[in-house]
Protein backbone atom coordinates (compact mmCIF):
# COMPACT_ATOMS: atom_id res chain seq x y z
CA UNK A 1 0.00 0.00 0.00
CA UNK A 2 1.31 3.59 -0.95
CA UNK A 3 1.54 6.25 1.90
CA UNK A 4 -0.84 8.13 -0.44
CA UNK A 5 -3.40 5.03 -0.39
CA UNK A 6 -2.95 4.82 3.30
CA UNK A 7 -3.83 8.78 4.06
CA UNK A 8 -6.09 8.45 1.44
CA UNK A 9 -7.96 5.48 3.35
CA UNK A 10 -7.41 7.62 6.34
CA UNK A 11 -9.04 10.76 5.35
CA UNK A 12 -12.84 12.03 5.63
CA UNK A 13 -12.47 15.32 3.85
CA UNK A 14 -9.83 15.56 0.71
CA UNK A 15 -9.55 18.51 -1.28
CA UNK A 16 -7.67 17.94 -4.92
CA UNK A 17 -5.71 21.67 -6.38
CA UNK A 18 -4.90 20.70 -9.56
CA UNK A 19 -3.09 22.43 -12.84
CA UNK A 20 -2.56 22.10 -15.92
CA UNK A 21 -0.31 19.11 -15.40
CA UNK A 22 -3.07 17.12 -14.57
CA UNK A 23 -4.01 17.19 -17.76
CA UNK A 24 -1.48 16.52 -20.17
CA UNK A 25 -2.18 12.74 -20.52
CA UNK A 26 -5.16 13.77 -22.04
CA UNK A 27 -2.94 15.57 -24.60
CA UNK A 28 -3.68 19.08 -23.53
CA UNK A 29 0.28 20.70 -22.97
CA UNK A 30 0.75 22.79 -19.65
CA UNK A 31 2.96 25.99 -19.33
CA UNK A 32 5.95 25.25 -17.42
CA UNK A 33 6.69 21.59 -17.53
CA UNK A 34 8.92 19.62 -20.11
CA UNK A 35 6.69 20.20 -23.39
CA UNK A 36 5.06 22.64 -22.49
CA UNK A 37 3.77 25.81 -24.44
CA UNK A 38 6.50 28.03 -22.84
CA UNK A 39 9.03 25.80 -24.81
CA UNK A 40 7.47 27.76 -28.16
CA UNK A 41 8.66 30.82 -30.04
CA UNK A 42 5.38 32.98 -30.35
CA UNK A 43 7.18 36.06 -32.14
CA UNK A 44 9.00 37.09 -29.22
CA UNK A 45 5.76 37.26 -26.45
CA UNK A 46 5.24 34.24 -23.63
CA UNK A 47 1.37 32.45 -23.47
CA UNK A 48 1.52 34.88 -20.24
CA UNK A 49 1.69 37.76 -22.69
CA UNK A 50 -1.09 36.49 -25.16
CA UNK A 51 -3.64 35.35 -22.69
CA UNK A 52 -3.59 38.65 -21.01
CA UNK A 53 -6.44 41.16 -20.22
CA UNK A 54 -4.55 43.80 -22.02
CA UNK A 55 -3.52 41.77 -25.10
CA UNK A 56 -7.16 40.32 -25.49
CA UNK A 57 -8.41 44.09 -25.69
CA UNK A 58 -5.49 45.59 -27.88
CA UNK A 59 -5.08 42.55 -30.32
CA UNK A 60 -8.60 40.45 -30.15
CA UNK A 61 -7.78 39.19 -33.32
CA UNK A 62 -4.55 37.87 -32.46
CA UNK A 63 -5.36 36.64 -29.00
CA UNK A 64 -8.10 34.62 -30.58
CA UNK A 65 -6.14 32.98 -32.82
CA UNK A 66 -3.33 31.71 -30.34
CA UNK A 67 -6.20 31.05 -27.98
CA UNK A 68 -8.04 28.74 -30.49
CA UNK A 69 -4.85 27.40 -31.85
CA UNK A 70 -3.68 25.81 -28.53
CA UNK A 71 -6.14 26.21 -25.78
CA UNK A 72 -8.81 24.83 -27.49
CA UNK A 73 -8.79 20.91 -26.84
CA UNK A 74 -12.64 20.14 -27.42
CA UNK A 75 -12.00 16.33 -28.23
CA UNK A 76 -9.70 15.73 -24.95
CA UNK A 77 -11.17 12.96 -22.63
CA UNK A 78 -10.80 12.75 -18.63
CA UNK A 79 -7.63 10.65 -18.27
CA UNK A 80 -6.94 7.85 -15.41
CA UNK A 81 -6.20 10.92 -12.86
CA UNK A 82 -9.49 12.68 -13.38
CA UNK A 83 -11.25 9.25 -13.21
CA UNK A 84 -10.08 8.66 -9.99
CA UNK A 85 -11.29 12.03 -8.58
CA UNK A 86 -14.32 11.22 -10.04
CA UNK A 87 -14.26 7.74 -7.95
CA UNK A 88 -12.93 9.25 -4.63
CA UNK A 89 -15.74 11.99 -4.52
CA UNK A 90 -18.48 8.80 -5.18
CA UNK A 91 -17.02 7.43 -2.79
CA UNK A 92 -17.85 10.56 -0.10
CA UNK A 93 -14.11 10.89 0.24
CA UNK A 94 -13.42 14.22 -1.84
CA UNK A 95 -15.02 17.19 -0.62
CA UNK A 96 -14.03 19.51 -4.23
CA UNK A 97 -11.39 19.85 -6.90
CA UNK A 98 -10.00 23.36 -6.63
CA UNK A 99 -8.98 23.69 -9.98
CA UNK A 100 -6.40 26.56 -12.29
CA UNK A 101 -7.50 24.54 -15.43
CA UNK A 102 -9.96 25.68 -17.65
CA UNK A 103 -10.66 22.61 -19.79
CA UNK A 104 -13.69 21.31 -17.74
CA UNK A 105 -12.43 17.73 -17.67
CA UNK A 106 -13.09 17.58 -14.28
CA UNK A 107 -16.41 17.88 -14.98
CA UNK A 108 -16.71 15.61 -17.67
CA UNK A 109 -15.51 13.33 -15.99
CA UNK A 110 -18.35 13.47 -13.46
CA UNK A 111 -17.59 15.53 -10.59
CA UNK A 112 -20.09 17.71 -9.03
CA UNK A 113 -17.45 19.98 -6.58
CA UNK A 114 -15.21 21.59 -8.88
CA UNK A 115 -13.84 25.31 -7.98
CA UNK A 116 -12.46 26.44 -11.90
CA UNK A 117 -10.93 29.35 -9.92
CA UNK A 118 -9.69 30.76 -13.52
CA UNK A 119 -12.93 29.87 -15.50
CA UNK A 120 -13.69 27.39 -18.44
CA UNK A 121 -13.06 27.36 -22.00
CA UNK A 122 -16.71 26.04 -22.15
CA UNK A 123 -18.92 29.19 -21.14
CA UNK A 124 -18.45 32.30 -23.00
CA UNK A 125 -20.25 36.06 -22.54
CA UNK A 126 -21.03 38.60 -24.72
CA UNK A 127 -19.37 41.71 -23.28
CA UNK A 128 -21.94 43.91 -24.02
CA UNK A 129 -24.99 41.87 -23.39
CA UNK A 130 -24.09 38.85 -21.35
CA UNK A 131 -25.28 36.75 -23.62
CA UNK A 132 -24.41 32.89 -22.98
CA UNK A 133 -22.27 30.85 -25.91
CA UNK A 134 -21.31 27.55 -25.75
CA UNK A 135 -17.58 26.56 -27.03
CA UNK A 136 -18.95 26.03 -30.51
CA UNK A 137 -19.49 29.60 -30.99
CA UNK A 138 -15.87 30.05 -30.67
CA UNK A 139 -14.57 27.01 -32.46
CA UNK A 140 -17.15 28.05 -35.36
CA UNK A 141 -16.38 31.61 -35.77
CA UNK A 142 -13.36 33.23 -37.56
CA UNK A 143 -11.58 35.73 -36.22
CA UNK A 144 -12.90 37.71 -33.08
CA UNK A 145 -16.58 35.67 -32.03
CA UNK A 146 -19.59 38.19 -32.20
CA UNK A 147 -22.70 38.12 -30.33
CA UNK A 148 -26.02 37.32 -32.50
CA UNK A 149 -28.13 39.39 -30.43
CA UNK A 150 -25.65 42.79 -30.23
CA UNK A 151 -22.78 42.40 -32.17
CA UNK A 152 -21.04 42.58 -28.83
CA UNK A 153 -17.24 40.70 -28.47
CA UNK A 154 -17.92 37.41 -27.45
CA UNK A 155 -15.27 36.72 -24.39
CA UNK A 156 -14.54 33.12 -22.78
CA UNK A 157 -15.18 32.93 -19.21
CA UNK A 158 -11.39 32.48 -18.62
CA UNK A 159 -9.43 34.48 -16.04
CA UNK A 160 -7.16 36.32 -18.20
CA UNK A 161 -3.94 37.15 -16.79
CA UNK A 162 -4.32 40.74 -14.96
CA UNK A 163 -7.50 39.92 -14.15
CA UNK A 164 -8.86 39.07 -10.83
CA UNK A 165 -10.75 35.51 -10.64
CA UNK A 166 -14.82 35.48 -9.30
CA UNK A 167 -14.82 36.12 -5.95
CA UNK A 168 -17.27 33.59 -5.37
CA UNK A 169 -15.59 30.74 -6.66
CA UNK A 170 -12.56 31.71 -4.64
CA UNK A 171 -14.47 31.94 -1.28
CA UNK A 172 -16.26 28.67 -2.16
CA UNK A 173 -12.74 27.17 -2.90
CA UNK A 174 -10.72 29.08 0.56
CA UNK A 175 -13.80 27.53 2.40
CA UNK A 176 -12.80 23.98 1.15
CA UNK A 177 -9.23 23.85 1.67
CA UNK A 178 -9.62 25.42 5.26
CA UNK A 179 -12.24 22.66 6.31
CA UNK A 180 -10.86 19.67 4.49
CA UNK A 181 -7.99 17.34 6.76
CA UNK A 182 -6.26 16.24 3.61
CA UNK A 183 -5.29 18.67 0.44
CA UNK A 184 -3.50 16.92 -2.36
CA UNK A 185 -1.83 19.23 -4.75
CA UNK A 186 -1.31 17.61 -8.56
CA UNK A 187 0.20 19.23 -11.50
CA UNK A 188 0.74 22.48 -10.99
CA UNK A 189 4.12 24.27 -10.72
CA UNK A 190 2.11 26.80 -8.61
CA UNK A 191 3.34 29.84 -9.93
CA UNK A 192 0.01 31.74 -10.66
CA UNK A 193 -0.90 33.69 -8.18
CA UNK A 194 -3.61 34.27 -6.02
CA UNK A 195 -4.61 30.92 -6.70
CA UNK A 196 -1.07 29.20 -5.40
CA UNK A 197 -1.70 31.56 -2.42
CA UNK A 198 -4.83 29.46 -1.61
CA UNK A 199 -2.94 26.56 -0.03
CA UNK A 200 -1.96 29.21 3.10
CA UNK A 201 -5.79 28.25 4.23
CA UNK A 202 -4.85 24.87 4.62
CA UNK A 203 -4.53 23.62 8.57
CA UNK A 204 -5.48 20.31 8.07
CA UNK A 205 -2.99 17.01 8.43
CA UNK A 206 -2.09 15.80 5.39
CA UNK A 207 -0.52 18.16 2.52
CA UNK A 208 0.49 15.85 -0.26
CA UNK A 209 1.87 17.20 -3.78
CA UNK A 210 2.31 14.91 -6.67
CA UNK A 211 3.71 16.31 -9.49
CA UNK A 212 6.49 15.62 -11.79
CA UNK A 213 9.26 18.77 -10.92
CA UNK A 214 9.74 20.32 -7.66
CA UNK A 215 7.27 23.19 -6.19
CA UNK A 216 7.01 25.73 -3.87
CA UNK A 217 4.86 23.60 -1.28
CA UNK A 218 7.08 20.80 -1.18
CA UNK A 219 8.90 22.06 2.25
CA UNK A 220 5.71 21.97 4.15
CA UNK A 221 4.59 18.78 2.40
CA UNK A 222 3.60 15.45 4.92
CA UNK A 223 4.55 13.39 1.31
CA UNK A 224 6.03 14.49 -1.93
CA UNK A 225 5.52 11.90 -4.62
CA UNK A 226 7.63 13.11 -8.04
CA UNK A 227 5.93 11.28 -10.73
CA UNK A 228 3.05 11.47 -13.67
CA UNK A 229 -0.06 12.06 -11.62
CA UNK A 230 -1.76 9.77 -13.72
CA UNK A 231 0.13 7.03 -12.70
CA UNK A 232 -0.10 7.84 -9.25
CA UNK A 233 -3.73 8.30 -8.94
CA UNK A 234 -4.31 5.75 -11.52
CA UNK A 235 -2.89 3.12 -9.28
CA UNK A 236 -5.60 3.95 -6.45
CA UNK A 237 -7.74 1.83 -5.15
CA UNK A 238 -10.88 4.23 -4.29
P1 LIG B 1 2.19 24.90 -15.18
O1 LIG B 1 2.36 24.60 -16.61
O2 LIG B 1 2.81 26.11 -14.63
O3 LIG B 1 2.76 23.68 -14.32
C1 LIG B 1 2.40 22.35 -14.61
C2 LIG B 1 3.21 21.44 -13.69
O4 LIG B 1 2.74 20.11 -13.88
C3 LIG B 1 4.70 21.45 -14.01
O5 LIG B 1 5.42 21.56 -12.79
C4 LIG B 1 4.92 20.08 -14.68
O6 LIG B 1 6.20 19.55 -14.38
C5 LIG B 1 3.84 19.25 -14.04
N1 LIG B 1 3.35 18.15 -14.88
C6 LIG B 1 3.07 18.16 -16.21
N2 LIG B 1 2.56 16.98 -16.61
C7 LIG B 1 2.55 16.19 -15.49
C8 LIG B 1 2.15 14.85 -15.25
N3 LIG B 1 1.61 14.09 -16.21
N4 LIG B 1 2.29 14.36 -13.97
C9 LIG B 1 2.82 15.13 -12.99
N5 LIG B 1 3.20 16.41 -13.16
C10 LIG B 1 3.06 16.93 -14.41
O7 LIG B 1 0.62 24.81 -14.88
P2 LIG B 1 -0.23 25.54 -13.74
O8 LIG B 1 0.51 25.49 -12.46
O9 LIG B 1 -1.59 24.95 -13.80
O10 LIG B 1 -0.30 27.05 -14.20
C11 LIG B 1 -0.56 27.35 -15.55
C12 LIG B 1 -1.75 28.24 -15.81
O11 LIG B 1 -2.13 28.02 -17.15
C13 LIG B 1 -2.96 27.95 -15.00
O12 LIG B 1 -3.45 29.16 -14.55
C14 LIG B 1 -3.97 27.32 -15.96
O13 LIG B 1 -5.21 27.99 -15.88
C15 LIG B 1 -3.44 27.56 -17.34
N6 LIG B 1 -3.42 26.37 -18.21
C16 LIG B 1 -4.47 25.49 -18.18
C17 LIG B 1 -4.45 24.37 -18.98
C18 LIG B 1 -5.63 23.42 -18.91
O14 LIG B 1 -6.74 23.85 -18.63
N7 LIG B 1 -5.43 22.12 -19.14
C19 LIG B 1 -3.36 24.12 -19.82
C20 LIG B 1 -2.31 25.05 -19.85
C21 LIG B 1 -2.34 26.16 -19.02
ZN1 LIG C 1 -24.61 40.65 -27.04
Amino acid sequence: MSNLQSIIDASRRIVCFTGAGFSTASGIPDFRGEHGLYAGEWEGLTPEMILSQSFFYLHPEKFFAFYRSHMLFPDARPNAAHEALHRLEQAGKLRGIVTQNIDGLHRRAGNRLVYEVHGSVWENYCLDCNAFYGLEKVLRSEGIPRCERCGGVVKPWVVLYGEAPDKYTCMGACREISNCDTLIVAGTSLSVEPAASMLEYFHGKHLVVVNAEPTPADARASLVIRGDVAEVFGNLTV
